[in-house]
């Protein structure tokens, strides 16, 4: 099924390696990013690059978009030279971005509209599991489109679970973006404690690794804080829209969040410090402000191009 024509549209931290991993299986891509310069480096792989969405959606079967945030996705699909202009009847579109449940299901009503199917298919496993093929993929929608899309999410990741109708992965999605934040904030508040009372958080770290505290966010965010390793990764300003529509999500079905609240307003204080595109384990940062061990400010952020 290699001989499907997939378009790839948003080629950032995430969308970059994963159109390169469809390169590398074999699959005939075309692209497009408003980055001339992301488009570039993919032709340069052998990808053809396209001048909008509207173009990209001509070229192609199957469409897949991978942008920040819910209005990124419908300015990309429903905009001006947008994906809807150039798709025909038939084709399968694939939003990879994490965006709310209810915009999924909005767009996948007003695709299927035009005769075209769509599915919710966000991922988890960050830029390593994007470039080693690894993601675990949660995807919306009807059961014919999953089985279409699923040669080529199998591509893309190793984990892939078919939660249920449109809307389904996002809402699964916010779930994980839950469980990373509450838990990022539980080794922020483990290594701070152990640093101020002198012990090494390494050794805490290895020593929670084998036990019921071990985690992936212990193992590579904790890494990350100790290491003061923040170059995103995860942009902190990506995981506070994140916990958004997980919080509005819970709003309207009144389920209250209380420790997702919390990290969502500590990832403000962040916001207003001007860190937005520090890596989310920087959330350590202010756990060490508030326990009087430093002050988490701009200098963070390495130095800026002039
Ligand atoms: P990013 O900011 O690195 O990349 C987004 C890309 O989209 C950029 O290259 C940008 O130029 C492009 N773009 C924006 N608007 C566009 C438009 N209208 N048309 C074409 N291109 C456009 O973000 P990312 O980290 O790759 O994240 C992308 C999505 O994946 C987000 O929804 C994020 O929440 C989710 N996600 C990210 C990670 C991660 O670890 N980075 C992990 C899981 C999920």
């Amino acid at each position: 099924m290699t001989d499907t024509r997939i378009g790839f549209i948003g080629l950032g931290i995430m969308g970059r390696p994963m159109a390169g991993n469809l390169l590398r299986a074999g699959y005939s891509l075309c692209v497009y990013d408003i980055r001339p310069e992301a488009v570039a480096s993919l032709v340069g792989e052998g990808a053809r690059g396209a001048m909008c969405a509207r173009e990209v959606a001509e070229q192609s079967e199957v469409v897949i978009t991978l942008l920040p945030d819910t209005p990124d996705v419908e300015l990309a699909v429903f905009g001006q030279d947008g994906v809807s202009q150039g798709a025909r009847p038939g084709m399968l579109y694939i939003d990879m971005s994490t965006i709310a449940p209810s915009a999924a299901r909005r767009i996948h009503d007003r695709l299927a509209a035009q005769g075209v199917e769509a599915l919710d298919a966000p991922v988890s496993g960050g830029e390593l599991g994007a470039r080693e093929a690894t993601l675990s993929i949660m995807v919306g929608g009807k059961a014919s489109a999953f089985e279409r899309a699923l040669p080529i999410l199998r591509t893309l990741g190793r984990r892939i679970v078919h939660v249920g109708g449109p809307g389904a992965g996002q809402l699964a999605k916010a779930c994980n973006q839950i469980v990373v934040a509450v838990t990022l904030q539980a080794v922020a508040e483990a290594l701070t404690l152990a640093r101020k009372a002198g012990v090494d958080p390494q050794k805490v770290r290895e020593a929670l690794l084998g036990g019921f505290a071990s985690s992936r966010v212990l193992e590579v965010h904790g890494l990350r804080m100790i290491e003061r390793h923040f170059e995103p990764g995860f942009r902190i300003r990506l995981h506070r829209k994140d916990l958004r529509i997980a919080l509005e999500t819970a709003c309207e079905l009144s389920v209250p969040l209380l420790a997702t609240s919390l990290v969502a307003n500590e990832l403000d204080a962040l916001l207003a410090r001007g860190l937005a595109e520090l890596d989310h384990s920087g959330l350590a940062l202010l756990v060490e402000e508030l326990a009087g061990m430093g002050h988490a400010g701009p200098e963070e952020m390495g130095p800026q191009p002039s």
